[in-house]
């Protein structure tokens, strides 16, 4: 809930109020958040023809906040001077993928389609038995992105974000004010690779510096003294996982 994560909600709700949004809306912050946007809402005399839904987020667990056929949304508890959570994005599991050609092999009714993309093996109209694996070929494997902005460091998190495709997290500071990053709630960028190499995840974006590094260098590499892939965060960057 601080400003560098929130005063740009209002202006963003207000222009989509006014490019005829209706969709609904569905914000997930702290719990402390509900009234603070109510309130603000008020104060600007802002009335919106959309729903706006606020989902409060609590508690010192990961918890599932959203689910759909592709994806689930998990938010994950940060230790920061205020309430703070950050997002664990996962794919669910794809089916298997039928062969073309062996639908035409085998006969397969359409009945039986929806087991074989499960894993069953087919049972052909003479008895024979049609592995699986003859017949499939494996999805493609789930990916998985974590966003962690605004933390101390805490060892607890690298079991949160354990083997993830793509890891956003914080390096406020370089190792030089690790005091100062302990003092505000914050990370080094240090941190953040040990976070990062704990939990064994694919490749680590950090971000949210400090404003008086006028460049960022320094911090990528001193986190990548311990975690090799790592990248600095940019407006408008692409990183395809
Ligand atoms: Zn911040």
């Amino acid at each position: 809930m601080h400003g560098d994560h929130l005063f740009g909600l209002y202006g963003l709700l207000s222009t989509l109020n006014l490019t005829g949004r209706k969709t609904p809306m569905n914000i997930f912050a702290p719990e402390q958040f509900g009234p603070i946007m109510q309130s603000h809402l008020s104060d600007f005399d802002l009335y919106l023809r959309y729903d706006l839904n606020f989902h409060p987020l609590k508690g010192d667990n990961p918890s599932l906040i959203f689910a759909d056929k592709i994806i689930t949304v998990t938010s994950i508890p940060l230790r920061h001077r205020i309430p703070t959570y950050g997002f664990l994005f996962r794919e669910k599991q794809k089916e298997r993928n039928i062969i073309k050609e062996s639908l035409k092999e085998y006969r397969i009714p359409l009945v039986s389609i929806p087991g074989i993309k499960q894993g069953e093996d087919f049972i052909t109209g003479s008895g024979k038995v049609i592995p699986n694996r003859d017949i499939t070929t494996d999805p493609p494997i789930p990916r998985s992105y974590a966003y962690c902005s605004d933390t101390s460091y805490f060892e607890q998190l690298s079991q949160f974000v354990k083997g993830v495709d793509l890891l956003y997290h914080e390096a406020t500071f370089g190792s030089e004010l690790a005091d100062l990053a302990r003092e505000t709630g914050h990370s080094t960028s240090i941190e953040a690779a040990t976070i990062a190499k704990n939990a064994g995840v694919k490749k680590l974006v950090i971000g949210h510096f400090s404003a008086r590094y006028k460049s960022v260098k320094p911090l990528v590499e001193e986190a990548r003294s311990v975690f090799k892939d790592t990248i600095a965060a940019a407006d408008d960057a692409v990183i395809t996982i």
